[in-house]
C-alpha cells in the first residue's frame, strides 16, 4: 500500500469492444449515456414521461457496476448516513430518507409493475456487532437514524437469535435491525426497465462508446461517440466511475474504488429473513438458489482499492470474505467459494451523489446537460428515485416530486474537496 493514496488517479477510459453492427441513429431526442441501474431507470421514466431517449453504453446493459452488486437496498446508507443528512439538510431538504426511503418504495413498486419482477424482497437488515467499539458506533448511529425517521432498532442476542438463527451468538454482542430494507436482483432490474422503456419508445445501442460530449454555443450539442456523432439537445451521463473522462472537472472530487463479492455455492438457508452486515464493510445476503453472496475487504486489497480501474480478483480477498462468513455463520463454514468478481464503486469526495445540471467548468450549468453519479456505494437507495427526479428535470425543466438542490453537481467544480468517506476504509470509526 502506498503512504498516499490516490483519491483523484488520471481518468481511464472504459474498456469495450465496439459492436461493428451497431446502429446509432444521428439525432436523439434525449441520449442516456450509460446503461446501469441510474441510466435505465432514468430512461425508463423518460418514457413514461413521452420522451423517446436513446441509450448508449460501451458494453452491455448491467456490466458495470450493476451487475456486479451484491444486491442489498440499505435506506440508512451505511455509514455515510449522518454526512450525506446533514448536507441535505444545509442545502433546504428535510432528510436524505425522504430519497432512500422513496427509492426503496419505488424498487417496490416496479416489482409489481416490470414484467417478471426484480425479486424485489423487504426483508430487512441486520448490522451485526462483534466489537464493543461497533456496538457503540452502531448504537450511536441508530439515534441519529430513528431521529430522522428510519425504522430502526438496537437488539440483543435473544431476538438476534430468533431473527438470524444461524448466527454464531459467541461472535456477535447486539445488531441493529432495520425492517423495511430489502434486496432483489440487479440484473434482472436493469434488464426489466430497459424492455419497459423500450416498450414505450426508448431505444438502447450497445458495444458504442461515448468518447466527448458535445458544446456548442455553451449548449448540449450531443455526444461524438466510437461511430459518430449523435446530436441532442439533451444528454444526461449515467456513467459511474468512467464520468471524469467526459467531465474532467468533476474528477478530483470522484474515485473509483474496486470492490469484490464471491458467490459460495448453493447452501441450506444459513440467513434468518433480512440479509446482514458488519458495519456496511463487509456485507452478505442469501439467494433464492441457496448461494450466498459476500462482499467487502477493502482494507484488503491493494491501496484499499481506492483509485483503482483495474478489474482482477485481489488473492488476499476471497479467504477472508469466505473466513468472516465461516466465523459468524458456522453452517457456512464449508462452503466453497465458486466464483469472484469485482465491480468499480464511484465515491464522492463529500459522499452525496452528483445529480443533476451538469457543470461547465465554471461551476455554471450547461443548458441540456445533466449529471448522475457519485453514489459513493449505495446505488439501489439512490438508483430509482433518482431516475425519476432527473426525467422530471429533463422532460419538465425541474424535479417535481422532490428537490434534486442537494446534489447539486456545482459544489464539487472548481474544488478538491477533502474526502470524508476515508476511515471506514482504515477500520476507524468516523466521529458522528
Ligand atoms: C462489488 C460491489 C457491490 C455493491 N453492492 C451494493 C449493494 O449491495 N447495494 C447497493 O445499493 N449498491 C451496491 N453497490 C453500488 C452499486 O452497484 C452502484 O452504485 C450502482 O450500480 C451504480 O450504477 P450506475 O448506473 O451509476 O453505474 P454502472 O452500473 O457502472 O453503469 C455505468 C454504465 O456506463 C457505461 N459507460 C461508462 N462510460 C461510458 C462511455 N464513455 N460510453 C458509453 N458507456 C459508458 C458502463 O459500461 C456502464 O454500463 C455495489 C458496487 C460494487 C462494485
Amino acid at each position: 500500500m502506498s503512504a498516499v493514496p490516490r483519491f483523484a488517479p488520471p481518468p481511464e477510459p472504459i474498456v469495450f469492444a465496439p459492436d461493428p453492427h451497431a446502429e446509432l441513429p444521428a439525432t436523439a431526442e434525449v441520449v442516456v449515456v450509460g446503461a446501469g441501474m441510474v441510466g435505465a431507470s432514468a430512461a425508463y421514466r423518460l418514457a413514461l414521461a413521452g420522451m423517446r431517449p436513446l441509450v448508449i453504453d460501451a458494453n452491455a446493459p448491467a456490466s458495470g457496476a450493476s451487475g456486479r452488486l451484491a444486491g442489498m437496498a440499505l435506506a440508512g446508507l451505511g455509514g455515510h448516513f449522518p454526512r450525506v443528512t446533514k448536507l441535505v439538510q444545509r442545502a433546504g431538504g428535510r432528510s436524505i430518507l425522504d430519497y432512500t426511503m422513496r427509492s426503496l418504495d419505488l424498487l417496490e413498486e416496479l416489482q409489481g409493475v416490470l414484467p417478471g419482477g426484480v425479486d424485489w424482497d423487504r426483508t430487512g437488515s441486520l448490522d451485526l456487532f462483534t466489537t464493543e467499539a461497533d456496538e457503540a458506533h452502531g448504537r450511536r448511529m441508530a439515534t441519529i437514524q430513528a431521529a430522522e425517521g428510519l425504522e430502526v432498532e438496537i437488539i440483543g442476542p435473544d431476538r438476534l437469535g430468533e431473527l438470524a438463527p444461524g448466527v454464531d451468538l459467541g461472535q456477535v454482542r447486539s445488531a441493529k435491525w432495520t425492517p423495511r430494507d430489502g434486496q432483489l436482483h440487479p440484473i434482472h432490474l436493469v434488464y426489466a426497465l430497459l424492455a419497459a422503456a423500450r416498450a414505450r419508445g426508448a431505444s438502447v445501442v450497445t458495444g458504442v462508446r461515448v468518447e466527448k460530449v458535445l458544446v456548442q454555443s455553451g449548449r448540449m450539442a450531443g455526444v461524438a461517440t466510437s461511430h459518430g456523432e449523435v446530436s441532442s439537445g439533451a444528454v444526461l451521463l449515467a456513467t459511474n466511475a468512467w464520468t471524469p473522462v467526459l467531465v474532467p472537472h468533476i474528477g478530483a472530487n470522484l474515485t473509483p474504488i474496486r470492490e469484490h463479492v464471491c458467490v459460495t455455492e448453493p447452501i441450506p438457508p444459513i440467513l434468518g429473513p433480512g440479509f446482514e452486515t458488519n458495519q456496511c464493510n463487509e456485507y452478505w445476503r442469501q439467494l433464492r438458489t441457496g448461494e450466498v453472496l459476500i462482499g467487502g475487504f477493502s482494507v484488503a486489497d491493494r491501496e484499499m482499492g481506492i483509485g483503482s480501474y483495474a478489474m482482477d480478483v485481489a488473492p488476499a480477498v476471497p479467504p477472508l470474505l469466505a473466513g468472516l462468513l465461516g466465523r459468524l455463520h458456522p453452517a457456512a463454514a464449508d462452503a466453497r467459494i465458486v466464483r469472484c468478481w469485482t465491480g468499480l464503486l464511484d465515491f464522492a469526495s463529500l459522499e452525496i451523489p452528483m445529480m443533476g445540471r451538469l457543470p461547465a467548468e465554471d461551476g455554471t450549468p450547461v443548458p441540456g446537460g445533466y449529471l448522475a453519479c457519485g453514489l459513493t456505494g449505495h446505488g439501489l437507495p439512490y438508483a430509482a428515485i433518482m431516475g425519476l427526479l432527473l426525467a422530471e428535470l429533463i422532460s419538465e425543466g425541474e424535479a417535481q416530486t422532490l428537490s434534486l438542490a442537494p446534489f447539486d453537481p456545482a459544489r464539487y467544480v472548481g474544488t478538491q474537496h477533502e474526502p470524508t468517506w476515508l476511515e471506514p476504509f482504515t477500520g476507524a470509526h468516523p466521529a458522528i
